[in-house]
């Protein structure tokens, strides 16, 4: 027989009742295989399970897994030659972006996200070049590098047919161009364009490829409304009921993405969406960042999820989500790192940290989110947004052994007051450094500072020996391209019909008036 395993901890947090943690302490949770058999004291739990190997101490804080519920890529934009403009010029400025190898860019981002925790990732992949065959190659890169790794993922490769750009048809854009930049910018965009019909099959392929896999589900993830025909928005409604999937779809990430729905639908985008059976709980909303107060109650009210990416937000130029009405309404809010967050990293612990004090809306009695709030969106919440939605999330009995162990005496040295709840804690000081081990379906895939199925060292020294070659002469003619093409992509917006005044200081945004 399997020898079990016990995973011990002073405290032992099984999940959120609501807001309510439900902490254990000087507890531990029984493993049966990949699953959770049972939480309880730990001298019980011992004296019943005489071999069991044992994970963690008396001194350590057991945690469900870390959900990142919205993630690109690996290398960061930052890091492959793209400053942080404001999106829709940044969607330029990374036409830059170098060639990496899609296992070693996965493998890269996934470090940094386990080490801090994390266990499941949303991975979004954005783009991807070329027809069916290498696209579904491109995704069969990615997903090897969760697996070899060991985390549980939910793969989707973006539906998008049109603007891929700008905020208007690839012909037009062109038009916009002298001569001599078109036939590179046509190239650019032939590169990535694929009939909708192809686009479906592919996902109809992806999903059956992964179908039955314990840590890697493919979702859809539907890109956004301004790179979405409205047949696209119907292809994206009909394979979710076929497939029984969840979606993932960018939404008013930017002021000038609520002045295209208005342009293209005379509403709001969200409403546009709800006109093609696309809100409720299949659906979760990245940003929703300019919803509208009637857009927020109608995602209250169908169940659609939403998916705060606080860094990127402020990176990016696109506002401070209202993130307290989401909560007030009762919708359902997970964490994203997206790209990466103010530390140019994928540190989960920091992008909750960062949650918890963006929107501190001032005035005594004015809302705020509470730490076991922000601990949900990392967790059950999160764990929604994903295919996994009630296998993950919290570490009841039955569920996915996905757990994060933290050395909490690091976390409270030399001193800690009782009087401050652990989630309380937990959330405003616990650092990735604190971070000892990592488990998904019940397998250690990180202890002690090491990744146990993959050499860290030796897949960094990869990245470094290739990125450190001259850029191809692909690479530098996209960013020759890039640079030319970015005063255009600026004068697209410059026009008067896309001026952006805010009404209020932004830090009112979150307030009542
Ligand atoms: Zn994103």
């Amino acid at each position: 027989m399997e020898a079990t395993t016990l995973v011990r901890g002073r405290y032992v947090l099984e999940g959120l009742d609501g807001d309510r943690p439900l902490v254990h302490e000087d507890a531990a949770v029984l493993l049966n295989g990949d699953k959770v058999s049972e939480i309880g004291p730990f001298d019980t739990l011992k004296d019943r399970n005489p071999g069991a190997k044992i994970v963690g101490t008396a001194e350590s804080a057991v945690i469900p897994g870390l959900i990142n519920a919205h993630h690109h890529i690996g290398l960061t934009p930052l890091q492959l030659g793209s400053p942080d403009h404001p999106l829709e010029l940044w969607f330029a400025s990374r036409l830059a972006l170098r060639d990496v190898d899609l296992y070693l860019d996965t493998l890269y981002s996934a470090f940094e996200m386990i080490a801090s925790g994390v266990t499941t990732v949303q991975h979004l992949h954005s783009r991807a070049p070329g027809g069916p065959e290498q696209i579904l190659h491109a995704a069969g890169e990615v997903i090897r590098a969760y697996r070899d790794i060991g985390m549980r993922a939910s793969y989707s490769i973006a539906l998008r047919d049109q603007n891929r750009l700008v905020y208007e048809s690839d012909e037009a854009f062109l038009q916009r161009l002298p001569e001599s930049l078109r036939p590179e910018m046509a190239e650019y965009f032939r590169r990535f364009t694929m009939p909708l019909d192809e686009q479906v099959a592919v996902f109809g392929d992806l999903h059956g490829a992964y179908k039955g896999e314990p840590r890697t589900r493919v979702q859809l993830a539907p890109a956004n409304l301004h790179w979405l025909s409205d047949a696209a928005l119907e292809a994206a409604a009909e394979m979710a009921e076929r497939f029984d999937v969840p979606m993932h779809m960018h939404l008013v990430e930017t002021p000038y993405q609520k002045i295209y729905a208005q342009k293209r639908t005379g509403g709001t985008a969200f409403a546009h969406l709800h006109r093609f059976g696309l809100t409720g709980p299949r659906m979760t909303i990245g940003h929703g960042t300019w919803m509208t107060e009637a857009d927020i109650e109608l995602c209250a009210d169908t169940g659609t999820c939403l998916c705060h990416n606080c860094s990127s937000n402020l990176r990016l130029k696109s506002g401070i989500a209202p993130v307290n009405r989401y909560l007030e309404r009762g919708v359902a809010v997970a964490i994203g790192i997206d790209e990466a967050g103010i530390n140019d990293d994928r540190d989960i612990l920091q992008e909750m940290r960062l949650v918890l004090r963006m929107h501190r809306v001032p005035g005594h009695g004015s809302p705020f989110p509470t730490p076991p709030q922000v601990l949900r969106m990392a967790t059950e919440h999160a764990a929604k947004t994903t295919p996994f939605a009630a296998e993950i999330g919290r570490l009841s009995p039955g569920l996915a052994a996905d757990l994060t162990v933290l050395d909490w005496r690091a976390v409270t040295r030399p001193y800690q007051s009782g009087d401050i709840p652990f989630v309380d804690v937990l959330v405003q000081r616990a650092k990735s450094t604190s971070v000892r081990s990592v488990m998904v379906a019940g397998e250690l895939i990180y202890d002690d500072g090491r990744f146990t199925r993959v050499d860290r060292d030796a897949a960094l020294d990869e990245i470094e020996a290739r990125l450190a070659a001259p850029l191809t002469e692909a690479e530098e003619r996209r960013r020759a391209l890039a640079r030319e093409v970015f005063p255009y992509v600026a004068a697209f917006y410059a026009d008067e019909s896309w001026a952006v005044r805010p009404e209020k200081p932004f830090y009112r945004w979150n307030d009542r008036a």
